[in-house]
């Protein structure tokens, strides 16, 4: 019973002229093949400076996508120089925001501890969280594949009520912008593992609503794999959601 979700994560790509045509593009691939909305929730997650573009087109068009952020203050508001508070992306009408992406966790230092209260700012402005995990390949050499996700997602899930909507995306660093997926075996794998942690912290019932999305070089040739496992219940997409016809083609995995 949880709703497929494929999620765009458009990185630092597509300024908001080009995220315009960008979004009608992919509404227009869609109608064409006949795509019915609904079987499949699709978000898309542009830079900052495209959300306000992206959510007046959806309202005046109806366009049935969802959108987000890719990053949240973990402050609500004040003398936080280049931030942006979840209540701003709230009235942007955002449903979503990515939170503890790989890359933020490299290039920005986001440790377990602001990925947490980061989440906690999201849940209190009425966003759900994407909340980010994933191994490096050392990582995964060390520890296997799960110790290190659930680790994280353990952390990030410390204050989170468990009512909270939240989702959950595994992303294997190694297999980010690699064009390396992980078999469909091995995101089932740990896809479960952070369902137990999941049940763990917040409960069966969280655990059994909860959404967990694979992510890393995912495609339109490998979508259809990974949708077929039974803890893997949609994709966080880079490069390919940059693409309308291959992110239109990985909407529609089940044709
Ligand atoms: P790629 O699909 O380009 O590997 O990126 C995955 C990712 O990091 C999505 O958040």
């Amino acid at each position: 019973t949880r709703t497929p979700l494929i999620a765009g994560n458009w990185k630092m790509n597509l300024d908001h002229q080009q995220a315009i045509a960008f979004v009608q593009k992919l509404d227009w691939a869609l109608k064409d093949a006949g795509h019915e909305a609904g079987s499949v929730e699709v978000a898309l997650f542009p830079p900052f400076t495209g959300l306000r573009s992206v959510q007046t087109l959806i309202s005046a068009d109806k366009i049935a996508f969802a959108h987000g952020a890719q990053d949240v203050s973990a402050h609500d508001s004040g003398p936080y120089t280049g931030e942006v508070s979840g209540a701003f992306l709230k009235k942007l009408d955002c449903a979503y925001v990515i939170i503890g992406h790989s890359e933020r966790r490299q290039h920005h230092a986001e440790t377990d501890e602001i990925v947490g209260a980061k989440v906690s700012a999201a849940l209190r402005h009425g966003l759900a969280p994407v909340i980010c995990v994933g191994e490096t390949a050392e990582d995964l050499e060390k520890h296997g594949a799960s110790a290190v996700p659930a680790a994280q997602l353990r952390t990030a899930l410390a204050g989170v009520s468990a009512d909270a909507e939240i989702v959950v995306a595994y992303e294997p660093v190694w297999a980010i912008g690699s064009g390396q997926a992980a078999t469909p075996e091995q995101a089932q794998e740990v896809c479960r593992a952070l369902r137990g942690v999941i049940a763990g912290t917040l409960g069966e019932d969280a655990a059994a609503r909860t959404r967990i999305l694979y992510g890393g070089s995912v495609a339109a040739a490998n979508i259809a794999g990974f949708m077929r496992e039974p803890d893997v219940d949609g994709a966080l997409v880079g490069g390919a959601s940059l693409k309308v016809d291959e992110f239109a083609a990985i909407i529609r995995y089940q044709k």
